[in-house]
């Protein structure tokens, strides 16, 4: 039987969630639930000189605001706790000497003025800079005297000498590296602390972990993780190496780019499930049409099959599109309660229909931060240019539409009630009477009511949520400017 599926996200805390980031947690997240395993949260702190102060809670903040829960983690325990890296330091060096008795990691008591000398060799040759495996020959006798004698030492993988070792991912296949371009990394520093690249090894292993997703600049180290295992006598993860996620072709998205982190997605105003949405996309394709997935629907939906080899281009116009299709099937009271705030940047009157004003942005709305422009010319009609009643696809110019507003006016000011069917029934009399397109009527009176030509809802809507007087105000507006073209 195959143990219980556990995955792990294991993020260091640098203050931000890249997205890249964000979709490694998601696929690991999905992965663990397909199968109905476990999702484990490690926090990777152990680099010191990059830690942030509150770059946790970033991170345990984004991932519930996604509702990426996790069965194990820092906060909640587990039985393969302690779940911050940096707490975990104490078993590392046994780990390591274990290696040392079974020939597979040596001391290696070289000083920092070598290796630093060695590696500026190497690279005035050209040469890589990798180990010279000085230390690794040493006979017992020298390194019992400099142990005794107290020399500050690390500790190295022993790489095989000759050969080549292969490793195997689930989206790349068998991947084999000739092990003489493999170094033999430090695991063990002078400070007793372990690297990362041994840290890892023996975190995945001691949380039991089955799987490991994470981005592709770990591939090169994955052969030496590999070896790492197979010293240990363990059995190794399964590796899902994920490409980057890209700007453009050349270029990965960088924090800079200011579209690389979740708080920068949401800063411009997209929607958490829709941020969710489109990252899974990101380098995983549905086997369907349908591209729209809740996150119980991606559980279902998910499959390494889908896993994409090549990098991701971020497109923030699909974003945007899903970011709209999200807003659009929200409920209408959920979308009054997140969209009038954004209403009220911008227009302060009090006796602005709300109801009527988001049904006429919901079915156009794509992202909240776009409402405030769009309903800036409610609280005071902005100046503008008659230009805008020259339309062709409306069949409209200034002439036209003098004499459509000429013919609105009385219309409209002769009406009881000033509502949706009122106006609507009165200005389609006058359209079936004249004999033209609605445009012909309809554009001319959204130009004079909006200054604009395009706007949430049409001249009938703008005209009820503006109210008759200001409506009429401002068509008698516009009758005076294209008076004078
Ligand atoms: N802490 C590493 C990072 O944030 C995790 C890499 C891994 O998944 O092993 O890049």
């Amino acid at each position: 039987m195959m143990s219980e599926v556990r995955t792990r996200f294991a993020p260091s805390p640098t203050g931000y969630m890249h997205i890249g980031n964000l979709r490694t947690a998601l696929y690991t997240y999905l992965l663990a639930k397909k199968q109905g395993g476990k999702f484990i949260l490690r926090i990777e702190d152990t680099d010191r000189e990059r830690y942030v102060d509150g770059a946790v809670d970033v991170i345990y903040k984004t991932l519930r605001d996604c509702g990426l829960n996790w069965d194990e983690g820092p906060d909640i325990g587990g039985d393969y706790g302690p779940y911050v890296q940096s707490e975990r330091m104490g078993m590392f060096k046994d780990y390591a000497e274990e290696l040392v008795k079974k020939g597979k990691a040596y001391y290696c008591f070289c000083t920092k003025e070598r290796l630093e000398e060695l590696s500026a060799v190497q690279k005035a040759s050209n040469i890589s800079p990798m180990y010279d495996r000085h230390c690794r020959h040493l006979s017992q006798e020298e390194i019992d005297k400099n142990l005794a004698e107290g020399v500050p030492y690390v500790i190295r993988q022993a790489i095989p000498e000759e050969g080549s070792t292969t490793f195997h991912d689930e989206i790349y296949g068998d991947i084999t590296v000739e092990n003489s371009i493999l170094d033999d990394q430090v695991l063990l520093k002078t400070d007793g602390m372990p690297t990362y690249n041994f840290a890892n090894v023996v975190d995945d292993h001691t949380m039991k972990i089955t799987h490991v997703v994470r981005g592709n600049e770990y591939l090169s180290s994955a052969p030496k993780y590999n070896l790492l295992y197979e010293a240990f006598g363990w059995e190794p993860p399964m590796y899902i190496h994920v490409e980057h996620i890209m700007k453009d072709a050349q270029h990965k998205l960088a924090k800079r780019d200011g579209d690389a982190s979740f708080q920068d997605l949401l800063d411009k105003g997209y929607m958490t499930e829709a941020i969710l949405n489109y990252i899974l996309l990101l380098g995983w394709a549905p086997k369907g049409e349908n591209e729209i997935f809740s996150l119980s629907e991606m559980i279902d939906a998910f499959d390494l099959s889908g896993i994409s080899k090549s990098p991701a281009i971020f497109d923030p116009l699909k974003l945007k599109a899903i970011n709209a299709h999200y807003v659009r099937a929200m409920a209408p009271e959920e979308f009054k309660e997140i969209a009038v705030p954004y209403i009220r940047r911008t227009c302060k009157r009090s006796d602005v229909d709300l109801d009527l004003l988001c049904s006429v942005l919901q079915p156009r709305a794509e992202l909240f931060t776009d409402i405030p422009e769009q309903v800036d010319f409610i609280d005071k009609l902005p100046e503008y240019s008659t230009e805008l009643y020259n339309n062709k696809k409306m069949k409209t110019d200034a002439s036209t539409s003098l004499d459509a507003l000429k013919k609105i006016l009385p219309i409209l000011e002769n009406l009881g009630e000033f509502t949706q069917d009122s106006v609507h029934d009165a200005l389609f009399k006058l359209i079936e009477e004249m004999g033209v397109k609605n445009g012909v009527i309809l554009f001319p009176l959204r130009v004079a009511l909006s200054g604009k030509q395009f706007t949430p809802g049409g001249g009938i809507e703008l005209a009820v949520i503006l109210g008759k007087e200001d409506s009429l105000a401002r068509i008698k507006k516009g009758i005076e400017l294209l008076e004078n073209v």
